[in-house]
């Protein structure tokens, strides 16, 4: 029993504490409200009761008194109680009134600290909040006030500080504390900026000056959340502009997974700034019970001279079956080994064995040419893939007469969560089964104006087949996809400047 009030951060999910994640994954139930990031929330056990309290009924938050109540009721009932707020806890987060009931209860509570968008969300913005040649003090306002008040803020005193100020909650009064901070004295020209959904992929910025800040948040239609930071230290604002520079901010991509776990791709992207959408998820069912036909191809190992894989996965699941079933590596010593695509030869480096062959291109065809070139006279393949796997490569090898056995080792299949794509710029294949898999989630016909960025030729054809307006990778690499849509981006960047 205890209760753990974890700042979740500002937005990008990154910027959440270890001890944050941690009381997360081990929570009963946890509370939540706005401004905690999606993928945060995805962190969330299954088996934990998840309690929205921003919302109640239609749109209404649940009242704090109720809110206070649910976390003693909860701790009270043996159960982990995590209490997620975004940014930090206690910076206007009303940490310090939840932990009053509980300490009148006797329940034991912690406090995990979390990463505060007033200087997180400066910092995404270029903005170093202090600085020695600039300002010596930080100051945080709230520029909401209790019972929907006017804020009282007391103005003379802030600007006679020459310190940074930081207002949070303050968009819908933005107009009054920028006349409350000129009539108190200081420059219309003073820089100020607003940074609107700081740290997510959506974050906007806006640079200006307190003379002309408030205008620029109505011409943009800037909305909460939002930060307004007025001092010299925003002059630094464009030369110290990083998180902006990247190259796909602001773009939504689908990332069609062809292998479940954590992948390379998504996390490149995300690095770049995309906002990544994850709408398959990929199971892989090994089919390698005793008597399956794997079990038989290996007590019959002799009889071949080379074994194949066509994908990581497979690589994975043999080698896996061989030592749950404890068979003996060196039972492949006579064998050669060929191998499709990039990633499945690095998992086979992984056990120590370098492929002998791998063609250039990453496609079932070009791996059964070469070997057709490669395999003596009478000798026997062992190939090791997917069920219902695609058929060029047994077809090519049979019209050469070599002999072969294609055993599946593994099935798999996709789950599929519908997604609303309007805003989507880019879907990234890996393979066709993954655009086969996706098509069954997404609205039937129109893409709008997603370009289809797709690993190989036959990646592309499928892609095609659905209407899809496509891009092939120079190579078949997670690397030389990114570097495809880093430059459709770059065109579509100037498209929207022309
Ligand atoms: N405890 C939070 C602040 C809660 S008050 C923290 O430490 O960050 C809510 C206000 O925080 C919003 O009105 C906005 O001013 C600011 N805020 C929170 N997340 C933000 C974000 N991602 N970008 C800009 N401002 C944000």
């Amino acid at each position: 029993m205890r209760v753990t009030l974890v700042g979740a951060g500002p937005g990008d999910p990154g910027l959440l504490t270890l001890t944050g994640a941690a009381r997360i994954q081990n929570a009963d139930v946890v509370l939540y409200d706005r401004f905690v990031g999606e993928e945060i929330l995805a962190m969330i056990p299954d088996r934990a009761e998840k309690i929205d309290v921003g919302k109640n009924t239609g749109s209404h938050p649940v009242p704090q008194d109720r809110i206070n109540r649910l976390l003693l009721e909860k701790a009270q009932q043996g159960l982990e109680v995590v209490r997620l707020k975004g940014g930090d806890s206690f910076l206007f987060g009303r940490g310090g009134e939840e932990l009053e009931l509980l300490a009148e209860n006797g329940i034991p509570f912690e406090v995990v600290p979390g990463v505060t968008s007033a200087i997180a969300g400066a910092a995404y913005a270029g903005i170093p909040v202090t600085h020695r040649d600039y300002a010596s003090s930080l100051h945080i306002i709230t520029g909401h006030a209790k019972n929907n008040e006017r804020p009282r803020i007391d103005y003379e005193a802030l600007v006679r500080l020459q310190g940074t100020l930081v207002f949070m909650m303050g968009v819908a009064a933005i107009g009054e504390i920028c006349s409350g901070c000129m009539a108190a004295g200081l420059a219309a020209d003073m820089p100020a900026s607003l940074v609107e959904n700081a740290t997510t992929h959506a974050q906007r910025k806006f640079l200006g000056t307190v003379g002309t800040l408030s205008e620029l948040a109505r011409a943009n239609a800037v909305a909460s959340p939002a930060l307004i930071i007025i001092g010299e230290v925003c002059r630094l604002s464009e030369r110290y502009d990083w998180f902006g520079k990247k190259p796909l901010l602001g773009r939504q991509i689908i990332v069609a997974h062809a292998q479940p776990g954590a992948s390379k791709l998504s996390e490149r992207l995300k690095e770049l700034g995309c906002q990544v959408l994850e709408p398959l998820s990929a199971k892989i069912t090994p089919l390698t019970a005793s008597d399956a036909p794997l079990e038989k191809a290996l007590t019959r190992i002799a009889d071949y001279a080379w074994l194949v894989f066509t994908s990581g996965v497979g690589v994975r699941v043999f080698f896996d079956y061989l030592h749950e079933a404890e068979f003996d590596l060196r039972m492949l010593h006579g064998l050669r080994i060929a191998c499709v695509g990039v990633e499945t030869e690095k998992e086979i480096k992984k056990r120590g064995i370098y492929a002998d062959y791998r063609p250039a291109e990453y496609n079932g065809a070009a791996l059964a040419r070469g070997l057709t070139a490669l395999v003596k006279g009478g000798e026997r393949l062992l190939i090791a893939r997917a069920q219902d796997a695609a058929e060029d490569l047994t077809r090519i090898l049979a019209n050469a007469g070599i002999a072969f056995d294609d055993v599946a080792i593994y099935e798999k299949s996709y789950g599929v969560e519908p997604i609303s794509y309007s805003n989507v710029d880019f879907a990234a294949f890996t393979s066709a089964s993954t655009v086969e898999a996706f098509m069954k989630a997404a609205p039937a016909g129109d893409f709008g104006n997603m370009k289809a960025v797709c690993i190989g030729e036959k990646t592309a054809a499928a892609a095609r087949s659905h209407g899809m307006d496509v891009y092939v990778s120079a190579e078949a690499t997670i690397e030389a996809m990114v570097q495809k849509i880093e430059e459709l981006a770059c065109s579509l960047h100037s498209a929207d400047q022309g």
